[in-house]
């Protein structure tokens, strides 16, 4: 006898879940995606859909996919759905299935790296296209799609690159969907800013000696200080954040001490240690004056202690979503119109749109999953097929809504 659940999933499977489990099955897993294999499957997906693709390479073997559905205003600003294809490594011994199979289970939680983080996504525009476009309907602003390879490597040789060049100025973007978070509530939640990412690192010298000794200025009590002034600012802002119901992870600044170099033996005081710390600033912090705190905890530690930055993002624009902004107006508009509650955050971490917003495209962060945890880099990620379909439904609505604008 089935169970319950596996009776509600003994219906057959709908096309749109099949082509999301082989995208599934494509590994685009870092260090060595599988690009090629990943565009292969989409082009046959854009042609059987009927969109018109090209592909541009903007550094060896870092290859966007442009998919276009052109408006009857083709002059207009257009609508960009951008999606990444690659996803993090695995660690498969923690997973309850093989996480390249896409194992559905009798309840449709199909569990493979990228349900969430954002195979979900790509297909998902590309379905609700494809009912669009069945449905005979067209749209003022032509609609373009985007599958851009290396945003989990900081998307250095994938949009970072692309957004300078002449085929993205050819798309004439005027907004742009990018990634969001699931959400384990009813209600959806968008991204429209993100927090700044600083790689830190300091280098403290100090004088060197044999172990046995007090050797005095050395490089550990230096860094010492340094480690407790970051890790002290760490705590504050912790504290900030769980002290208060309102605030989210997006508006406090995280530091973690995430890299540490240094010494030869056990019986050498060394002469030089390192530390580096991921910092990531919400928007709402002045970037000068938070680099001058640096300067003061380095400072504060001791003569010889320097500090290098490794990746330093100054950008601090925010998407509107103000009702007097047309794009936010129109998002909102078809997400009310649906029922859809919204959340209205900036992102933790760092995804493409910060390369959109910083060029000055508005760009809001959004994939429809709610009543799903939040487990994206995680292990045994997943997403319910139910939830993979209400998805295409709501790009359905939020699609036209854009286009239209
Ligand atoms: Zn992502």
């Amino acid at each position: 006898m089935p169970t319950k659940g596996q009776r509600k999933h003994a219906k057959v499977e709908d096309k749109a879940v099949t082509l999301f489990r082989e995208y599934l099955r494509i590994k685009t897993v870092h260090p060595e995606p599988d690009y090629d294999g990943a565009i292969a499957f989409l082009e046959k997906m854009a042609k059987d859909i009927g969109l018109p693709s090209k592909v541009v390479e903007v550094h060896e073997g870092r290859k966007i996919l442009i998919m276009t559905l052109v408006g009857k205003e083709p002059g207009l600003p257009t609508i960009l759905l951008n999606s990444h294809t690659d996803v993090v490594p695995v660690y498969p011994k923690e997973w309850k299935v093989e996480p390249f199979s896409a194992d559905k289970m009798p309840n449709g939680d199909i569990y493979a790296r990228g349900t969430q983080d954002m195979k979900c996504v790509g297909i998902q525009y590309l379905e609700a296209i494809r009912k669009l476009k069945a449905k005979g309907l067209s749209f003022k602003r032509t609609i373009h799609l985007t599958f851009v390879p290396d945003e989990e490597i900081g998307g250095i040789l994938g949009m970072k690159l692309f957004i300078k060049h002449e085929e993205f100025k050819k798309l004439n973007i005027g907004f742009a969907l990018d990634e969001g978070l699931a959400n384990p509530t009813d209600a959806f939640t968008v991204f429209y800013g993100e927090r700044s990412p600083w790689w830190v690192m300091v280098r403290c010298r100090g004088n060197p000696g044999h172990g046995s000794r007090f050797i005095e200025n050395t490089a550990a009590e230096k860094l010492r200080k340094v480690i407790n002034s970051f890790l002290d600012y760490r705590g504050m802002e912790e504290k900030k954040l769980k002290s208060t119901g309102c605030l989210t992870l997006g508006d406090v600044t995280t530091v973690n001490l995430t890299l540490l170099e240094g010494g030869v033996q056990f019986n050498v005081v060394p002469n030089e240690l390192s530390v580096g710390f991921d910092i990531r600033i919400t928007p709402t912090q002045n970037l000068k004056e938070f680099e001058k705190k640096i300067k003061t905890w380095c400072k504060e530690a001791g003569t010889d202690v320097t500090y290098t930055f490794a990746q330093k993002n100054m950008d601090q624009t925010l998407t509107s979503t103000e009702d007097s902004d047309q794009w936010w107006k129109a998002f909102h508009k078809a997400c009310s119109d649906m029922g859809m509650k919204l959340e209205k955050e900036i992102f933790p971490a760092a995804t493409d749109s910060r390369f959109l917003r910083e060029a000055g495209y508005p760009a809001i962060g959004f994939s429809p999953m709610n009543n799903t945890p939040i487990l994206l880099h995680d292990h045994n990620e997943f997403l319910n097929e139910d939830v993979f379909m209400k998805g295409i439904d709501i790009y359905c609505g939020i699609i036209p809504a854009m286009a239209n604008a």
